[in-house]
């Protein structure tokens, strides 16, 4: 088991969904709620238990939610949680990883969509212990396996990591709202943004809302992922799949003639066990579609969607697909490879991924 695990930390990743403030650091989290607590802006004590927690129950997760909300609206703290969220994607051998997050408004603290992305671009820039790539001119790294496997950041490597972006439209959105941020992320594609995500409480907003802005990101070469069939919504899910998005999360409430579709036209799923199994998307995790998307070599890549709320990581999502569904180390790596076709990023990022993990394989399998 443990030697399973060491190999899931090993293996370089490939990280496609995971949102920005879903990532904070527990001891992050707990340091900031504590300067809010004292003052005033919340009541500490009753956040407390719930951040020391591990094993979050849904309403404690909606809870930290709320939180993470009313500490975005800081840029400094932006900053912050971005630095520390790619430190630690890093610390656990990703090596690309596609970070979303909403650009927020907030007037009384002059904060605009636009000023939130600069905060987190500072953030990647003041990475210090990680060679950071985000740069859309930036496709090759130092791709040597020292530089990819090494756990000593104070040694003369450091460990690598591309970093882009994706900008979400959050659900509670106006359609104008929606096209601020595409028109954001098309003025900030030279600083690593490369798609757009709709996310949100799955159960606010209506599909008509978002779909002028998902279809002018489309018409602007923008790629495009979509929360999809986190409840049973058959007709909003129909409707996603109508504009072809190129990649889609979660998928837990799907009809037999919606997976046809997703099938056929071999759009990959982002899949987030932990999560899943957090918010009830499902009974339990040997239930989950993994079991069948993997069986029909269908296009999919294990992420994290919030390792921060959910306690968990990429190393250990890899961990329970690999325990609960019997796959090999083999399969794992293979799993990792196969996410490569599926990034936004450029083809000389795709080709410097691929030899990234293809050098890790030699190496892990002598
Ligand atoms: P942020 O966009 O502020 O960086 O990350 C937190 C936000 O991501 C949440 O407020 C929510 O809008 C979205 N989010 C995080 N996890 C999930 C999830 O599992 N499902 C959906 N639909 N949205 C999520």
């Amino acid at each position: 088991m443990e030697e399973l695990k060491e190999w899931c930390h090993l293996i370089p990743k490939i990280e496609l969904h995971a949102h920005l403030n879903g990532s904070i650091r527990d001891s992050t989290l707990f340091e900031l709620a504590k300067v809010l607590g004292e003052k005033g802006v919340i009541v500490f004590a009753a956040v407390e238990d719930v951040i020391m927690k591990s094993g979050r129950s849904l309403p404690e997760c909606f809870q930290l939610f709320d939180l993470f909300h009313i500490l975005a609206t800081d840029h400094e703290t932006v900053a912050r949680i971005a630095k520390e969220a790619i430190e630690d994607f890093a610390a656990e051998n990703v090596v690309y990883i596609e970070l979303r997050t909403t650009p927020k408004n907030n007037e009384s603290k002059g904060m605009t969509k636009r000023s939130y992305m600069e905060a987190v671009i500072k953030g990647l820039r003041a990475i210090e212990t990680v060679s950071v790539y985000f740069l859309n001119t930036d496709d090759s790294t130092d791709n040597s396996i020292e530089a990819i496997l090494t756990n000593d950041i104070h040694g003369a490597k450091k460990k690598n990591i591309y970093v882009r972006l994706l900008l979400s439209i959050d659900r509670r959105e106006t359609t104008a709202a929606a096209m601020e941020t595409v028109d954001l992320a098309l003025e900030l594609k030279d600083l690593g943004v490369v798609g757009i995500d709709l996310s949100g409480n799955p159960v606010v907003g209506e599909w008509n809302t978002f779909l002028p802005a998902l279809t002018y990101a489309k018409e602007q070469g923008l790629p495009i992922t979509l929360h999809c069939g986190e409840v049973p919504n058959r007709k909003e899910v129909q409707s996603m799949l109508d504009i072809c998005p190129q990649r889609i999360g979660h998928a837990c409430f799907l009809e037999n003639e919606e997976w046809e579709r997703v099938k056929s036209s071999k759009i990959p799923v982002e899949i987030c066990l932990t999560s899943n199994l957090r918010t009830q998307r499902l009974e339990s995790i040997d239930r989950h579609h993994f079991a069948d998307l993997y069986k029909a070599k269908h296009p999919m890549v294990l992420c994290t969607d919030d390792p921060g709320l959910f306690s968990t990581s990429v190393s250990n999502e890899y961990y329970l697909a690999a325990s609960t569904f019997g796959l090999s180390k083999g399969e794992l790596i293979d799993l990792a490879q196969n996410a490569i076709e599926f990034v936004f990023a450029s083809d000389g990022v795709k080709k410097a991924l691929t030899d990234i993990i293809q050098a890790a394989k030699r190496e892990l399998q002598q």
